[in-house]
């Protein structure tokens, strides 16, 4: 006879085990400060796709919208070089005023 309770202590100690064979993601990625640099270094980027287009510069020098707060450098990343923000990739409103 199988015992329904052994069945699923089986399955929970399938799963504990995938749980340390799974792929450690975290090995390449930046650490919290700098990844922050980063996000800094994703606001220079749209300062410099400005300037090379001659264009003003919209999205807030704070990196966040002023409306709902969303991190927009972390929303954009690196796609700040090549491409111009002017509102709020979260609640869309404007930068332009
Ligand atoms: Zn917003």
């Amino acid at each position: 006879m199988i015992d329904i309770e052994d069945i699923l202590t089986e399955k929970k100690m399938d799963q504990e085990r995938d749980k340390k064979n799974a792929p450690v993601v975290n090995e390449d990625v930046l650490t919290e400060k700098e990844y922050e640099k980063y996000l800094w270094d994703c606001v220079d980027m749209q300062r410099e796709y400005c300037t090379e287009h001659t264009i003003p510069m919209f999205m807030p020098s704070s990196g966040r919208c002023n409306i709902c707060g969303c991190d927009i450098r972390d929303w954009y990343q690196d796609t700040l070089r090549e491409y111009y923000i002017t509102g709020c990739p979260r609640c869309h409103s404007t930068f332009c005023d």
